[in-house]
């Protein structure tokens, strides 16, 4: 699942190369993906300007010249995939597009379709020169939103790990007097916002504390180290190109760059970079985690 850092390169991304662009045409090929019915979503959206794309978590946050919002999640399998048309001769509609793209005899567009990061959900022509897939929203989705509506829905999320104001000693604060695991509690968005499994077993591997440790257990030294590890991490993960496999867009060489870099993360039965004994994997709350006995209490 994307986390912040994987929605951090899209935004960046989606602000070079889509921001300002009008929204030509729209497509919902995936009725469910939408909160309005389908054509009342496309009349409302097409002809739109798409002023700022911003990132809260792992929501992104399309700023629309009416006033509106378009959020989306990507969930699980969610990907965005970008498609420059300006070296074809297709039409303008997005609907002809997408036929065009699909039985296109075009050998070129066949290559370029085949690189679509999953079955696309809502597609969006673009200041009718290129054309961005919300591909596999199976469980993500892309909500048309009233400015109300939208601080309604981002008001139950905790702190963003890379707020400009947020550093690891502020994020300590957040674990006074809590109980329970401390995995569970990272990876709840009501507490930090954007961070999923990768990431949690990453930081915790870093700072040295076992994902069942009790948070009452915990240090306030393995407090700081542990935010000072999961910023750092983030961090990273931003500069090298998150651990996405699929590419934003052909040309996309850099999204993917971390995925050689996890050191806990996906490594289960591999030795340990630091002390070279097995990585264990096991369940705890439901979810994967990923450590070292040895190097982590
Ligand atoms: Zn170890």
């Amino acid at each position: 699942m994307p986390e912040v850092p994987e929605m951090e390169i899209y935004k960046d991304y989606l602000n070079r190369w889509v921001k300002n662009k009008r929204i030509s045409d729209v497509n919902v090929l995936r009725l469910k993906s939408v909160n309005l019915e389908s054509t009342d979503f496309c009349r409302r959206v097409i002809g739109r300007l798409i002023k700022d794309i911003t990132r809260r978590g792992k929501y992104l946050i399309f700023h629309l010249d009416d006033g509106h919002f378009l959020l989306t999640h990507m969930m699980l399998d969610g990907r965005l995939f970008l498609l420059p048309m300006e070296n074809t001769e297709i039409g303008h509609s997005v609907n002809e597009l997408f036929s065009e793209l699909v039985k296109s005899n075009v050998e070129d567009l066949r290559e370029r379709i085949k690189e679509l990061p999953g079955k696309p959900s809502i597609v969006f022509g673009l200041s009718e020169d290129s054309v961005l897939f919300f591909c596999s929203l199976t469980l993500g989705y892309l909500h048309y939103l009233r400015q109300d509506e939208l601080e309604v829905k981002l008001k139950q999320l905790g702190i963003d790990p890379l707020a400009p104001t947020i550093n690891a000693k502020a994020l300590t604060q957040l674990l006074n007097g809590k109980k329970g695991m401390i995995k569970p509690w990272l990876m709840n968005p009501k507490n930090i916002a954007g961070v999923g499994n990768a990431y949690s077993n990453e930081a915790l591997f870093g700072a040295g504390i076992l994902p069942t440790r009790l948070i009452s257990t915990i240090s306030s030294a393995e407090r700081v180290r542990l935010f000072e590890c999961l910023i750092v991490i983030l961090r990273d993960s931003i500069r090298l190109g998150g651990d996405m496999e699929e590419p934003f867009a052909h040309w996309d060489d850099f999204t993917g760059g971390y995925n050689s870099y996890f050191k806990v993360y996906d490594r289960a039965g591999k030795p340990c970079l630091v002390c070279q004994k097995v990585i264990q994997k096991s369940e705890v709350a439901g979810r994967n985690a990923f450590f070292c006995t040895h190097c982590q209490t």
